[in-house]
């Protein structure tokens, strides 16, 4: 499905760099590049690959704290050819206060991270299911993208800048933005 968005998102130059955090098959990478360049002609560039930082791993919880590894990601690259940053991890996010998180993104520092962990259908018992799987992670990527174009979360259910409490929401809402989101992103050029 392709998306008419306004022009002055369209054409905007966007170089999205992406990181692989740990072990991230190379599928997931090529389906968010495909899916970011047809619906919204965003570049995407896969521009490294580097361990989780231990420092992350919360041995009680058993996750790995988002925010830590933002800090680091932010910190191992040099950002200024890439107006955005995306990590991609395959282990379980949290932040405080939350039972989990599907990613996280920091603004001011133009990064942001979603994690595959809790996309696969596997994850609630379902079959394996590769479309639901690759729209799920597409869903995840552009609302953490909004967020470091300074959207905030949308009231509208129906809107990928609606917060995901739980994969309904991801499924509901799937990956386009509310006309609301979209002209507030048509300005912000
Ligand atoms: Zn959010
Ligand atoms: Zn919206």
């Amino acid at each position: 499905m392709v998306i008419n968005y306004p022009p002055s998102l369209k054409m905007s130059k966007i170089n999205i760099c992406v990181v692989k955090v740990g072990k991230v098959e190379d599928f997931v990478i090529l389906s968010l590049q495909s899916g970011l360049k047809v619906n919204f002609g965003w570049e995407v560039k896969l521009i490294g690959e580097f361990e989780i930082p231990s420092q992350s791993y919360n041995r009680i919880r058993r996750q790995f704290h988002s925010t830590t590894i933002l800090h680091h990601i932010k910190s191992q690259f040099k950002t200024d050819d890439c107006f955005i940053v995306l990590g991609i991890t395959s282990v379980d996010l949290y932040v405080e206060g939350l039972n989990f998180v599907f990613g996280e993104a920091k603004p001011s520092d133009k990064v942001c991270i979603i994690s595959i962990h809790r996309l696969r259908p596997e994850f609630y018992n379902d079959k394996p299911d590769m479309k639901i799987f690759e729209r799920r992670i597409l869903t995840e990527a552009i609302h953490e993208i909004g967020h470091l174009f300074n959207l905030r979360h949308c009231l509208n259910p129906n809107c990928v800048m609606f917060f995901s409490n739980s994969i309904i929401d991801t499924d509901r809402k799937g990956f386009l933005f509310c006309s609301k989101c979209q002209s507030k992103l048509g300005i912000l050029k």
